[in-house]
């Protein structure tokens, strides 16, 4: 298994000017590669402190990856240190010289001496393109060592990567990596990962858990010499995961809860409109993210106010003194009436507290009420939310696109 690191070079990173993006994107992609991350690690844009990370990272690592330090000022370092520690000589690279030449031609400005630095590689380097800068990167081996030097802005740094660094390092093994991502829904990260706990030490295929965006994500990667037995191992992952998590699982790779949704409505040939209150939109938003909604979604009112949802949605003023706005009743007139008023066949509201504030005990902060009308049919769900404005938010809008989707599977609605 190759071993790898990634020493950042920049003082602006020591300093917490910025975030060392560049790293979390390499990592990422070397463990979708299959490659071992074990360091990575900081360093100014100091020559000596940079020579001891060399020599520590030639140690321990087949591959070592470094980021910054290549433009053309005093400061940038790298590769003079990088060719100083593994013994070359920095020799001049004719093809960048000439485009760097004329770069500074074509944008009328004038060109320095220091200009040509960035055309100056470690000896037997391979020249890795810059197509959204003037400094180029560079990839050569030295007593066993990968050694790749890359810019350090990522809209330079993303593309080389993509385009150069990403094929060499995967002819580097023979092994296939193949992924898929299951998402689930209604059932929370912790138990999730109780749930699987023997899959996630597993080897090859490995079951990793990812949170965020209001659902649970596993990604499951196998590793193989041919793609057919990548996919047939993670196929084997998939079922059974379908087995444990079932009705809960619902979708995969690229698919989103408002995709599924949206296809699941235009399939059955049917049309949705939404009353919002605490989420403000973010139903209708996450509907109308999907290309081709409005062959399916008619109509989304946002309807804040109590006055509101009297006067633009019918609700009866009685219902909400009796009830309160954010109440079973409420929401059960919100979604019946909306869905009447735009004539479709489905009416989604949503009536809540999102706090921070506005809570009591009868009715706290993350109290929200979900309606579901279908015809005669109507639904309410009662749900109380953890976390923060946003969290109760996003959480309110990914129940109801979920309580659609049962409905039009034909699934319980509660659970
Ligand atoms: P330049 O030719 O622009 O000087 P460079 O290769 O010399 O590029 P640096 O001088 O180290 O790179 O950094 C230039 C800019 O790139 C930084 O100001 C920062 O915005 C961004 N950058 C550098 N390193 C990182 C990093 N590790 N993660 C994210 N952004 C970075
Ligand atoms: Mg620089």
């Amino acid at each position: 298994m190759l071993k790898c690191e990634i020493i950042s070079v920049g003082t602006e990173l020591l300093l917490g000017q910025i975030a060392n993006t560049d790293a979390k994107f390499i990592s990422e992609m070397l463990t979708s590669l299959g490659i071992d991350v074990y360091f990575q690690t900081n360093v100014g844009d100091n020559k000596s402190r940079l020579l001891e990370c060399l020599k520590i990272a030639s140690n321990r690592s087949d591959i070592i990856i470094l980021t910054g330090g290549l433009g053309p000022t005093m400061d940038d370092l790298t590769k003079e240190t990088v060719a100083e520690f593994f013994g070359l000589k920095l020799v001049v690279d004719i093809d960048t010289k000439i485009k760097i030449e004329s770069y500074f031609k074509k944008s009328m400005r004038e060109m320095t001496q220091n200009n040509y630095k960035q055309a100056l590689f470690p000896e037997g380097s391979k020249i890795l393109p810059n197509d959204n800068g003037t400094a180029p990167g560079c990839i050569f081996e030295k007593n066993g060592k990968k050694v790749v030097i890359l810019p350090g802005p990522p809209s330079e740094l993303i593309p080389m990567f993509n385009n150069y660094v990403y094929p060499f390092l995967k002819s580097l093994s023979n092994d296939i990596i193949v992924s898929r991502v299951i998402k689930i829904f209604g059932i929370g990260e912790s138990k999730v990962e109780t749930m699987v706990s023997d899959m996630l030490l597993s080897k090859n295929p490995t079951v990793a858990p990812l949170i965020g965006n209001g659902f649970v994500t596993l990604r499951i990667t196998a590793k193989s010499d041919d793609v057919q037995k990548a996919k047939k191992m993670i196929d084997d992952i998939e079922v059974s995961l379908r087995k444990i998590f079932g009705e809960y699982i619902f979708g995969v790779d690229d698919d989103t809860m408002e995709s599924i949704v949206l296809n699941l409505l235009k399939d059955k040939g049917s049309t949705l409109s939404t009353a919002e209150s605490c989420t403000g939109g973010l139903l209708s938003e996450k509907i109308t993210s999907v290309p081709g909604a409005s062959e399916v979604f008619k109509f989304g009112a946002i309807t804040y106010s109590n006055e509101s949802k009297e006067n633009i949605l019918g609700v009866s003023g009685e219902i909400i003194r009796r009830h309160g706005a954010v109440s079973e009743e409420t929401a059960r007139e919100m979604a019946m009436n909306v869905k009447n008023i735009s004539k479709t066949d489905y009416g989604l509201s949503i009536t809540g507290i999102a706090g921070p504030s506005g809570g009591t005990i009868a009715k706290p902060v993350g109290l929200v009420y979900i309606g579901l009308a279908y015809k005669d049919e109507i639904y309410v769900k009662k749900l109380i939310s953890n976390g923060n404005r946003d969290k109760v938010r996003l959480n309110s809008a990914m129940h109801a696109l979920d309580m659609l989707r049962r409905h039009l599977t034909g699934l319980k609605i509660d659970y």
